[in-house]
């Protein structure tokens, strides 16, 4: 009897890919990174002192992504979903120990991002010191918009980013307060994991994050990219 090559028991599950701006080109998503408290405002506004805690990184599951143009079903398990806006860095390649030097040649492109929190169930996990996953890491809680190549948009360094739900101002800040600039975050994360194409960092997220409800419009900005606009259903 011949052996049977390996196959899969199921179809494997699609990988998601976000669309680029200016081309039918679709974004494979391999991994998803997060930096926490990338902003002083923001630490400060979650309790927390910037010059005694430096930034430091989550995950989210690829398929957390929610596609630009989708609705965000509201999540089950919480009664305060955040929303975070935060500039989205998209690597074209990666590697491990990054100099700062060499970490812009990595990125493809940029993006506006939501890092949407179940901020009741992450305030739960950081009491009891547990993992972060149950209020950051659940089903379309990593909106992105479309991604604009670096060779378009350049490497914005600073520009307002800012936030709108029902058209009123909830978060704003510019890129130029973040405590770890786009090079640092490639060069320190590649410290600790093996980067590679297809990987999304989300560079947080400046201060004024609150709380959305179902029907809620939120307008996720950062200036020179394209908005990322999402309704809570
Ligand atoms: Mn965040």
């Amino acid at each position: 009897m011949q052996p049977q090559s390996p196959s899969h028991v199921f179809a494997p599950p699609p990988v998601p890919a976000v669309p680029v701006m200016g081309s039918s080109g679709l974004f494979p998503v391999r991994r998803i990174y997060c930096i926490g408290r990338n902003f002083a405002a923001h630490a400060i506004e979650m309790g927390h002192d910037p010059d005694r805690e430096p930034p430091f990184f989550f995950q989210k599951n690829p398929d957390s992504v929610l596609l630009p143009g989708r609705d965000l079903p509201y999540p089950p398990g919480t009664a305060s979903l955040h929303h975070e806006v935060e500039l989205v860095v998209a690597l074209a390649s990666g590697g491990r120990d990054i100099p700062e030097a060499g970490a812009l040649e990595r990125v493809f492109g940029y993006a506006v991002g939501l890092d949407m929190t179940r901020r009741d169930l992450q305030a739960e996990a950081k009491k009891a010191a547990r993992p972060w996953e149950i209020g950051k890491s659940f089903e379309h809680s990593a909106p992105v918009g479309e991604i604009v190549p670096a060779a378009v948009s350049g490497h914005p360094m600073r520009g307002g980013i800012r936030a709108l739900v029902n058209g009123s101002q909830r978060q704003e800040g510019d890129l130029a307060q973040m405590i770890w600039k786009v090079p640092e975050i490639i060069a320190h994360l590649s410290r600790y994991f093996e980067l590679a194409a297809g990987d999304l960092i989300f560079a947080g997220t400046p201060a004024g994050v609150g709380d959305v409800r179902r029907g809620d419009r939120i307008r996720a900005e950062v200036d020179g990219l394209p908005a990322l606009e999402v309704t809570v259903v």
